[in-house]
């Protein structure tokens, strides 16, 4: 059912709480804290523009970091009200707190039009526990809510979930922002019917993460391509040597599963034909977690289905990209999650960028929809620099990856259907 949103309603005069994500990483420089990436204020532009044009008095609210429920001044918001002062192009009032006396005051003073930035919503620990009595302060004066954080969607705090019960008891308009509207549409809507072939893409790190993914999508995909090292165990589930791959030896029976039912829905299921391997060598640089960091040494095509004992599969290798290109290259419709390798290494990220390759072409020739979720899937898309070249790219991170498994985001929930 797709959501009302900002479009369809009038916000004149109106005290509208815009629940943003603006969880934006930030660096200490000598003493000052500096935003390194505004790429999550320039995505609320649209949205806040809208909203304005229309005459709304907008209450912006987001966390920033995990304060654990104190008051952090290094996780404070204000110079995000900077920033997004300077990206409209217009004063952002910035409130040292996210509910009580200041905000009240603050609220009474906006006029048509205009916006204010409330401090970090979980220098509260009532945010996260979604506590009732939080969620009336935070909505006291509010008339309508809005959602744009889909990131955040997928937690039922006060912020997200809480307040707009709040409102909506009170018959006040519960809506989606443009760019929530934009999630719902391509990693909802446009997945319900996808023009056909429509083919997955699933890689990353394990099955436990993406089960229920498989198995939703076996059940409107036309296929499945494999990737990443969860391949390795679908391979183990098949009987072949794994080495020192990454592998999950307790989830061979799900994969097994996973296989049975694409034999039986006839989805065509693809794993990897070889694979780039190398051998792990532990050195005495330790990482952050203070574990020795591991050296990949010597890595190199191999083609046969068994992974030598010695060495992890770290990529798709050069056979299994043009099998699963001529998959790409038919498809009506792709959904992508996971990438192919360890594609943070150079060595291991050709299978991914060689994928985003095709999918990028295929997008643009044959106007088929490319959707790609998941956090990572995103950074190596980006950092293939063909980011711009697919349909769609998720914001939600985690939250994408539990809307595919057709989990009802609470934040979601909440918002009104459209009638
Ligand atoms: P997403 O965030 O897109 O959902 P995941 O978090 O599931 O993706 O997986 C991404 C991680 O999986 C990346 O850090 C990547 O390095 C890792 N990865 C992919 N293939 C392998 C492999 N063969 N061996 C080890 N790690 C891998
Ligand atoms: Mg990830």
């Amino acid at each position: 059912m797709a959501k009302l949103t900002v479009r369809d309603i009038d916000v004149k005069d109106k005290n509208v709480f815009v629940r943003v994500d603006y969880n934006v990483p930030l660096e200490d420089k000598s003493g000052e804290m500096v935003i390194t990436d505004d790429t999550r204020i320039r995505e609320t532009i649209p949205t806040l523009n809208l909203l304005l044009s229309k005459g709304g008095k907008l209450i912006l609210a987001s966390h920033l970091g995990r304060p654990k429920g104190k008051k952090e001044p290094s996780m404070s918001l204000k110079p995000v009200s900077i920033r997004l002062g300077q990206l409209l192009n217009k004063p952002v009032q910035f409130v040292d707190d996210c509910i009580g006396p200041n905000v009240a005051a603050a609220v009474s003073k906006l006029k048509a039009g205009e916006l204010l930035l409330l401090e970090n919503v979980r220098f509260y620990p009532e945010e996260e526990a979604n506590d009732p009595g939080f969620s009336e302060k935070l909505a006291s004066g509010m008339d309508i809510y809005v959602n744009d954080a889909f990131g955040s969607a997928h937690r039922a705090h006060a912020s997200t979930e809480g307040v707009a019960r709040v409102i909506a008891k009170r018959g006040g308009l519960c809506v989606a922002g443009l760019l929530m509207e934009r999630e719902l549409k391509f990693l909802g809507d446009e997945l319900e019917n996808p023009a056909r072939p429509f083919v997955v893409l699933l890689g990353g790190a394990k099955v436990s993460d993406k089960i229920n993914v498989i198995d939703r999508l076996l059940e409107k995909a036309d296929v499945l391509l494999i990737g990443g090292a969860m391949a390795y165990t679908f391979r183990l589930a098949q009987g072949y040597k794994v080495g020192k791959s990454l592998v999950e030896p307790d989830k061979v029976d799900v994969a097994r599963v996973a296989l049975a039912k694409a034999k039986e829905k006839g989805v065509k299921f693809l794993l990897p034909v070889d694979d780039i391997v190398a051998t792990p060598v532990k050195t005495d640089k330790l990482d952050k977690k203070g574990k020795p960091i591991i050296e990949w040494q010597n890595p190199r095509v191999n083609s046969d289905m068994n992974c030598p004992d010695d060495a992890a599969g770290l990529d798709i290798g050069p056979r299994t990209v043009k099998l699963y290109a001529e998959e790409i290259e038919k498809a009506k419709t792709i959904l992508w999650n996971g990438p192919m390798g360890l594609f943070e290494d150079a060595r291991f990220a050709e299978g991914t960028f060689a994928i985003a390759k095709y999918v990028a072409e295929v997008t643009q020739k044959n106007n088929a929809k490319s959707i790609i979720g998941g956090g990572d899937s995103v950074k190596a898309l980006n950092k293939a620099k063909l980011g711009d070249k697919v349909t769609f790219m998720s914001t939600g991170g985690g939250a994408s990856l539990e809307f595919l498994e057709g989990k009802v985001l609470p934040g979601v929930a909440v918002l009104a259907d459209k009638v």
